[in-house]
């Protein structure tokens, strides 16, 4: 049972409470958890939890039916996010809530340059941390113990060069010590799952810790050894699925794919997978990666050589850098599915050249500007707002798109999240006119969001008392296939869907239900009736960052800005002559450069002339896109470069 103090709770309040317990058989232990400071009364007492939370200094009582408490959702109901290592020049790492955050790295560290070429590597595909081990638990006393300290050493270095926080095990208690300035998070490996010694030690050492799980552990004891961790003070826990052993021998250990859903169910704190150690065959081990992302874990840790057939430990479980690009490019594609984004940290390299921005961190840093979006609490803008920047960045709410433009402009939002287009219904013409008004703003990044529609309505509602349901007409036009079942409703259209999920709150009306997102039931303290009402559910809105320009260049907020671009939008009017639009999609064909989109717009106060909208990529070699669009100048009136930025898939 945990009792959570009020903020106003005094030092006389607190030795009451530890009385009261104690007297009726309690075991007490004080600590913070998040902000919260909490007693922890664990054994075999007895007492009546609603006059205990009457008492003095009681915000409320968490009765947990489970034997663990600071893990279990019962105690927090919000995911936890970890962040790892927000030092620079090292980004910080999160993991958790709408992110899948992906570790790679060798087995074990064998040398430098090993670890150097890996970082690199991994690194160049997009992994965000590193992974290696330095001291290695080998089942024979005979095989490669690893280079210890030495290896760690290397390890920062690789990790520094490549901007990675590394995860390293940790094999003893005394080793937990000496490994603390060198490592950001540690990992308790599989063996030492249930050593309870090494638990207690190193999640009193401030630092974020991945557990995984036991081979033959059960998901009870796997998430009461991460109960070790927490009650010894960290909040920061990954837990780690790794495979477990059963009667199957094809495979190194079997994956416990259902131990995802269930542990996430049974916990706020961040899941990720292991599939290397899962199968530990290098050709399943991508598969089982993206079964464990669709399964909903919060990212993966994959064992990744150079030259695996020469690698010291776990060579035939390694992929080849090849196999490693290719299966991240696979985890963006199915990213959305499930309603999140790949990870991404900027590289030192490009960090040194941003200003003012938001860390990724998600810019807890007093003082920070927001980042704007349009909508009430809750709306699909500000879930890509957060899925872009971080949840903890702050955030301006603005009433009217141009609004958004204005505040980036004023510099009153550091950047601001614009939707541009949806798979459904097409472009939102209005914001993309915005950019021609609105020259000194530019797209520096994009995302998209897989838009999934509830029905939402007061907690005493349920579906035969709504008689009206309010949303967005986009959210109707969405859903039509499930309103078809309801016609006797009447549809209230309205600018926003978190506007209409807010309206039902302020009113308190039961007899109405708004169609929005989770999120915004969540925002508003409102009920979810039905989920996942869209008709298609491959429904997604891609919204872009915009920033301001500096003279020619657009600043990149660093949770953008991994890698060159490689998307560029443009707009441009063409003369009013045969062949002049194939002029310019020949000069983009020449240079081998890909369309993605092309769209015409009548121009304003100009009847029957058009502008058209392009999106192309941006080849690698820089040289080529700017001659293409000297080029493109040349052939066109009004043209515009709207800003190049990383795609997202
Ligand atoms: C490792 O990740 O290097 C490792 C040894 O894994 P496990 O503890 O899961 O066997
Ligand atoms: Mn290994």
């Amino acid at each position: 049972m945990i009792v959570v103090l009020s903020k106003s709770a005094g030092s006389h309040d607190k030795e009451m409470l530890r009385i009261y317990l104690r007297d009726r058989g309690f075991t007490v232990r004080e600590q913070f958890f998040g902000e919260d400071e909490i007693i922890g009364a664990s054994g075999k007492g007895v007492v009546d939890i609603r006059e205990l939370g009457l008492l003095p200094g009681v915000e409320r009582v968490a009765a947990t039916s489970k034997p663990y408490e600071l893990v279990s959702r019962e105690t927090k109901a919000e995911d936890t996010i970890v962040t790892v290592a927000a030092r620079p020049p090292l980004p910080g790492v999160m993991i958790g809530g709408s992110r899948i955050t992906v570790i790679a790295g060798p087995c074990a560290v064998e040398s430098r340059e090993q670890i150097m070429e890996t970082a690199a590597l991994v690194r160049e595909s997009g992994a965000v941390m590193l992974r290696g081990g330095a001291y290695k638990p080998r089942t024979s006393p005979y095989a490669f113990q690893g280079l210890g300290m030495r290896g760690l050493e290397f390890m920062k270095e690789a990790g520094e060069a490549q901007g990675m926080p590394l995860v390293t095990e940790v094999v003893s208690p005394e080793l937990a010590l000496q490994m603390k300035d060198l490592t950001d998070m540690f990992q308790i490996g599989a063996r030492n799952m249930q050593n309870f010694e090494l638990l207690k030690k190193v999640g009193g050492l401030g630092k974020p810790v991945l557990l995984k799980r036991g081979p033959s552990a059960t998901i009870e004891e796997w998430l009461l050894s991460a109960e070790y961790l927490l009650a010894a003070g960290t909040a920061d826990v990954v837990l780690c699925e790794r495979g477990i052993r059963t009667f199957e021998t094809y495979t190194r250990n079997t994956l416990d794919i259902s131990a995802i859903p269930v542990v996430k169910g049974l916990s706020h704190l961040p899941v990720i997978v292991d599939p290397s150690h899962a199968v530990g065959i290098r050709g399943k081990v991508s598969s089982a990666a993206l079964a464990a992302v669709a399964a909903g874990a919060d990212g993966l840790t994959v064992e990744v050589h150079p030259r695996p057939d020469e690698a010291l430990s776990d060579g035939p479980q390694s992929l080849y850098p090849e196999q490693f690009e290719r299966l991240m490019r696979d985890i963006q594609a199915l990213a959305p599915v499930v309603g999140k984004e790949l990870l991404r940290t900027p590289h030192p390299a490009s960090i040194r050249s941003f200003h003012g921005l938001p860390p990724p961190d998600g810019g807890k840093a007093a003082g920070q500007k927001p980042v704007a979006f349009c909508g009430e609490n809750g709306a699909f803008a500000e879930q890509a707002l957060m899925r872009a920047f971080g949840e903890g960045v702050p955030r301006l709410q603005v009433q009217s798109f141009p609004g958004i433009f204005d505040a980036v402009l004023e510099g009153s939002a550091i950047a601001g999240v614009v939707p541009v287009e949806n798979s459904q219904t097409g472009s939102i013409h209005e914001n993309y006119d915005l950019f021609l008004r609105y020259g000194d703003v530019a797209i520096v990044g994009e995302i998209k969001l897989r838009i999934v529609h509830c029905l939402i309505a007061d907690e005493r509602a349920a579906l035969d008392t709504i008689t009206v349901v309010r949303s967005h007409p986009q959210g109707f036009a969405q859903c039509k296939h499930f309103l078809e079942k309801y016609p006797h409703w009447t549809l209230e259209p309205v600018t926003s869907t978190a506007g209409a999920v807010a309206s039902i709150a302020r009113e308190g009306a039961v007899k109405v239900a708004a169609i929005a997102g989770e999120a915004a039931a969540l925002a508003h303290g409102l009920k979810v009736l039905k989920t996942g009402i869209e008709t298609n559910p491959l429904n997604y809105t891609r919204f872009v960052i915009i920033s301001r320009r500096l003279g020619d260049r657009a600043v990149v907020p660093p949770s953008l800005g991994s890698g060159a671009p490689n998307k560029a939008s443009l707009v441009f009017s063409v003369p009013d002559e045969p062949g002049a639009l194939f002029a310019c999609l020949k000069i983009l064909s020449d240079r081998g450069i890909n369309l993605s989109k092309l769209e015409s717009r009548p121009i304003q106060g100009k009847p029957w002339e058009y502008l058209f909208y392009v999106d192309v990529s941006v080849p690698e070699a820089a040289g080529d896109f700017e001659k293409a669009i000297g080029e493109l100048k040349a052939k066109t009136r009004d043209f515009h470069h709207l800003g190049a930025y990383r795609a997202s898939l």
